[in-house]
C-alpha cells in the first residue's frame, strides 16, 4: 500500500537566504490576508463567495500593483491562496458538524511563518534546491523515502525547517499477509487494553498494571492526608511534597509501561488500529474521578508512543473515525445496543454473545481496515 509521510529537517541557511525566507513567508501572508479581506468584503456586499480561482486570477494584477511580489515564486503565492481555501473548507465543515466554527483568522507576522513549493524542489545529499532561492544546506539526520510531493519551509522558534511530504510503497509486502499481523485495540478502565489479533481476532487482555491499582489507593490516602492539615503549615507543605512526589512516580511508571508495551506491539504487528480517544474522553466527562484522570493521561501517552514507533518502523497506524460508536454496535450484524457501563457482555439477537471490550476492539479494527485500500494511510512525522 501507499504510505504518505513527512520528513522534517533543520535548514542551515546563510544570511541572504534567511532574508529570502522571511520575504517569501511575508509575501505568502500578504496574499493570504488580502484574499481573506476580499472574501469578507465581497460576502458582506453581495452575499457571494470568492473562490480560489477568482483570487488566483487576480494575482497578475496584484503583482503589477505590488512589484515586490514578483520576487517570489508564483506557485508559492498560489499555495498561500490554497491555504486560505483550505481554511474556509475546514470552517464550513466545522459549521456543518456543529463544532466550534472558528472563522479563518488573519495571519500575523512571526506566527507560524511558512511557505510551500508544490514542485521544482531538487535534492542533492545535504543540499536542497528551492526555486528562486537556490541551494540551501540542511541537516540530513536520516534518509528520505519515496517521491517528494510538496515541500514546506517553516519557522519553528528561531530555526527554519524543511518538510518534504513524500509518498512511497510501504514495506508491508502484501495486504493479506499484513492482515494476518493486524491488531485492534480497545482501551478501558476495568482492563488497561483489549487486543484482537490477526485474521481470527485472537483475544488478549492487558490488565491494569499493579502500580496503577495500588497507586490509586495511595493517591487517595495522600490527598486525604493533605486536606486534613492546616493550610500552609509545615506539615501541610510536607504532605503536599509527598503527594507531588507520588504523582511523579506514577507518571514515570506509566510512561515506562507505555514504552515497553508499544515497542513490543509495533515489533510484532504490521497494521495497528486504535480508537479515537476524544470521543471516549467526551463520553466520560460526567464521571470525572481520579482513576479516570489517570487512565486518560495514560491512554493518550500510550497511543502517541504507538503512533510514533509505528511511523518510524514503516508500519500502518490507523485511527477509527472520531464518531464511530465502537462499543455500541454488534460487530457481527451492526445492531445498536445501549449498554450501561456495568454491563460487560453484549448479547445480540443475531446470536453473537461477546465481551464488550472484545466487541469494541473488533469494531475498531474492522472500521479502520475498511479505509485501507481505498485511502492512503497518513503517517505524520513527529518532531525528533
Ligand atoms: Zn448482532
Amino acid at each position: 500500500m501507499i504510505i504518505r509521510k513527512t520528513f522534517k529537517y533543520r535548514l542551515k541557511p546563510n544570511n541572504a537566504q534567511r532574508r529570502l525566507f522571511a520575504q517569501f513567508a511575508g509575501s505568502c501572508r500578504f496574499v493570504y490576508n488580502r484574499g481573506l479581506a476580499q472574501k469578507i468584503e465581497v460576502y458582506e456586499k453581495s452575499k457571494t463567495k470568492l473562490s480560489y480561482y477568482d483570487l488566483n486570477n487576480q494575482l497578475p494584477a496584484l503583482k503589477q500593483e505590488y512589484p515586490w511580489l514578483k520576487d517570489v515564486h508564483s506557485q508559492v503565492l498560489q499555495q498561500g491562496l490554497k491555504d486560505l481555501a483550505t481554511a474556509f473548507t475546514n470552517f464550513f465543515r466545522r459549521v456543518k458538524n456543529k463544532e466550534t466554527p472558528g472563522f479563518p483568522k488573519f495571519k500575523a507576522k512571526g506566527q507560524r511563518d511558512s511557505f510551500r513549493f508544490p514542485q521544482g524542489v531538487k535534492l542533492n545529499e545535504n543540499l536542497v534546491y528551492l526555486p528562486k532561492i537556490g541551494l540551501v544546506k540542511f541537516k540530513k539526520s536520516r534518509d528520505i523515502l519515496g517521491e517528494i510531493n510538496q515541500t514546506t519551509i517553516k519557522k519553528e522558534g528561531k530555526h527554519w525547517m524543511v518538510c518534504f511530504s513524500c509518498e512511497y510503497e510501504s514495506s508491508i509486502p502484501n495486504y493479506d499477509l499484513a492482515l494476518s499481523k493486524s491488531l485492534g485495540i480497545d482501551m478501558g478502565l476495568a482492563t488497561y487494553a483489549t487486543f484482537v489479533k490477526g485474521l481470527g481476532n485472537e483475544v488478549e487482555k492487558i490488565e491494569n498494571p499493579r502500580f496503577l491499582k495500588k497507586g490509586l489507593k495511595k493517591l487517595q490516602y495522600l490527598s486525604r492526608d493533605l486536606s486534613r492539615k492546616a493550610k500552609k503549615s509545615r506539615n501541610w507543605y510536607k504532605a503536599r511534597q509527598k503527594l507531588q512526589n507520588f504523582h511523579g512516580f506514577l507518571r514515570n511508571s506509566r510512561n515506562d509501561f507505555a514504552h515497553k508495551l508499544s515497542t513490543q506491539l509495533v515489533k510484532s504487528h504490521d497494521i495497528i488500529c486504535v480508537e479515537s480517544l476524544s470521543i471516549k474522553a467526551m463520553l466520560g466527562s460526567g464521571s470525572k474521578n481520579l482513576s479516570r484522570a489517570i487512565s486518560d493521561a495514560g491512554w493518550s501517552g500510550f497511543l502517541e508512543n504507538l503512533k510514533y514507533k509505528a511511523s518510524h518502523a514503516g508500519k500502518g497506524f490507523l485511527q477509527a473515525d472520531r464518531f464511530y460508536p465502537s462499543t455500541k454496535n454488534c460487530h457481527n450484524c451492526g445492531q445498536r445496543h445501549e449498554l450501561s457501563l456495568k454491563e460487560r457482555v453484549l448479547d445480540c439477537s443475531c446470536g453473537n454473545k461477546i465481551d464488550r471490550d472484545v466487541n469494541a476492539a473488533i469494531n475498531i479494527k474492522q472500521q479502520c481496515l475498511k479505509a485501507v485500500g481505498t485511502t492512503v494511510i497518513k503517517l505524520v512525522e513527529l518532531p525528533h
